[in-house]
């Protein structure tokens, strides 16, 4: 065991994921003088690039994996500590070092959740490492199973080629988290189309590094979430060299099984390596089985000997202000949960969206402390939005875009031209609470305006989605 380091930070952030950074960013901001101290298990921080606000709550970025110096040069007064924490009294690292701090702000994200644990041929996909183990397992596979019904089980099943996917979801419609059964209606036969030709250039940079991830206690140490875009620069390609599109009968197709969730994989019988079984009754041989089935908070370091109000997700509960139950301690993205009472049109999500804004927040709240200033909720949680993009089509959700928690209380209207578009308006009381915008509609700012306002759209009924009026200009 290293000898103990003691230093003392005015600020500690622990975790170098989105909401890490952007945490630390802001701090540096709101106070350019302050004394702050990044504490990270992966070589690599995740940097936002290219920030664009697209409307009042509708942002666009990209992510880049960057050496940590990066940020270090930026602000020289930072310290990076490259070591994962192991308690929360002070903070003290697996290498030896005890931090003090005036505030702290966990980021330590999420770990995937597995179906079942230690079992080889189960994978999750989080982080790079993760998603570079799960390439080489493929490019032996001819057939794999993705159980899930998230962002990464719908970018698998479109990605992969060169290997017959079996998709299992529990739900009726395929992307039931992002989408209801119409728009995954929609987006369907782009599973069976040409992909288009990739660009060859990837938006976000690979570092690679001799330092590999740390084993402790049976668990790895994790680098940070993987973004949308987390499968450009990685052939996602299978045992049996086929393009997709030019693949017949089963081959590179994908089933979609309305089932409920598999029960167990079951090792070494018959031909395969491993036979999955599902609650319909069906069991299929497979190489690999990519568990997508979300994540879960990584709090377990921080827990013992603290008293963290957990939620019932496994996050550290946070208030208005992203404070945890423990004093000066906060938290922002996917470790933590929301527990204020949120605004009718936002919930949480664990998106990168989401984790840059509460690490913004997070800071703002922290410097506030320090400035004895007031800061009140930020804007951003008023209303959900996240845009991003699923089978190469650009995806705009706002608000309860699939009537969460409104009941039979509420009414759709839609609008589809097949391979062009898809919008989906959820109308509440006559007013729009949310929308599914697929393709490129131009109407997020003109619905956002509408969700914001809250103006009765009784009159206009179904006029609303006339595709020949110029809704953006009725409503400027
Ligand atoms: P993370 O990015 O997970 O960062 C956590 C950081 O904490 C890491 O740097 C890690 O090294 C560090 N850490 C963890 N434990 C410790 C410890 N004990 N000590 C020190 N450091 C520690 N979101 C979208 O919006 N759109 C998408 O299309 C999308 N696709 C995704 C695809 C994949 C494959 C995955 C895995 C996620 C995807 N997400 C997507 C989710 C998104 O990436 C996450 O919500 C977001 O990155 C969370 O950011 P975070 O900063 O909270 O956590």
């Amino acid at each position: 065991m290293a000898a103990k380091r003691e230093k003392s930070f005015q600020f500690v952030v622990i975790g170098g994921g989105i909401a890490g950074v952007t945490c630390v960013e802001e701090l540096f901001t709101q106070v350019p003088s302050a004394d702050v101290a990044l504490v990270t298990a992966g070589p690599h921080i995740k940097a936002v690039t290219n920030f664009r606000q697209v409307s009042r709550t509708v942002e666009e970025f990209d992510v880049e994996e960057r050496p940590s110096r990066v940020l270090q040069e930026k602000f020289p007064a930072l310290t990076v500590i490259h070591s994962a924490v192991k308690a929360l009294h002070s903070v003290e690292t697996e290498d030896g070092g005890v931090f003090g701090y005036e505030k702290l702000c966990i980021c330590s994200g999420g770990r995937p959740k597995l179906l079942i644990q230690d079992n080889p041929y189960v994978v999750g996909i989080r982080d790079t490492d993760s998603a570079q183990e799960f390439q080489k397992r493929l490019s032996k596979a001819r057939r794999i199973v993705v159980v899930g019904n998230g962002g990464i089980a719908l970018e698998l099943v479109y990605e992969v080629e060169g290997c017959e996917v079996i998709w299992a979801v529990k739900d009726k419609a395929v992307g039931n988290t992002f989408f209801d059964a119409g728009a995954a209606q929609f987006l369907i036969p782009s599973l069976e189309a040409a992909k288009p030709q990739e660009a060859a250039l990837c938006k976000r940079p690979r570092y690679t590094t001799e330092e590999n991830s740390h084993k402790h206690g049976g668990w790895t140490n994790p680098g940070s979430a993987l973004g949308p875009d987390w499968h450009q620069g990685i052939v996602l390609r299978g045992a049996e060299q086929v393009r997709q599109s030019d693949t017949s009968g089963e081959c590179g197709s994908c089933y979609a099984l309305h089932t409920h969730l598999p029960l167990f994989p079951v090792s070494s019988v018959g031909s395969w390596p491993v036979y999955i079984q599902l609650t319909n009754g069906k069991a299929f041989g497979c190489d690999v089985i990519v568990s997508a089935i979300g994540v879960v908070p990584n709090t377990h370091p921080f827990l013992p000997g603290n008293s963290f109000a957990l939620a019932e997700d496994g996050g550290l509960q946070v208030n208005d202000h992203m404070l945890t139950s423990e004093p000066d301690v906060y938290a922002a993205g996917d470790v933590c949960t929301a527990c204020w009472e949120a605004s009718p049109l936002w919930h949480q999500m664990r998106l990168w969206t989401q984790a840059r804004q509460m690490g913004c927040y997070a800071a703002r709240c922290m410097a506030a402390g320090v400035l004895s200033k007031a800061v009140e909720l930020d804007f951003c949680f008023e209303l959900f939005s996240h845009q991003t993009r699923f089978f190469n089509y650009k995806v705009v959700l706002l608000g309860k875009f699939n009537a969460q928690g409104l009941g039979s209380d509420h009414e759709l209207l839609v609008r589809c031209t097949k391979g062009r578009e898809y919008v989906k308006v959820v109308l509440s009381g006559g007013r729009m609470v949310g929308a599914v915008l697929i393709g490129e509609t131009d109407l997020e700012e003109t619905f956002e305006n509408l969700i914001l306002n809250q103006m009765d759209l009784t009159p206009y009924g179904e006029e609303l989605l006339n595709p020949n009026i110029d809704i953006e200009d009725y409503f400027d």
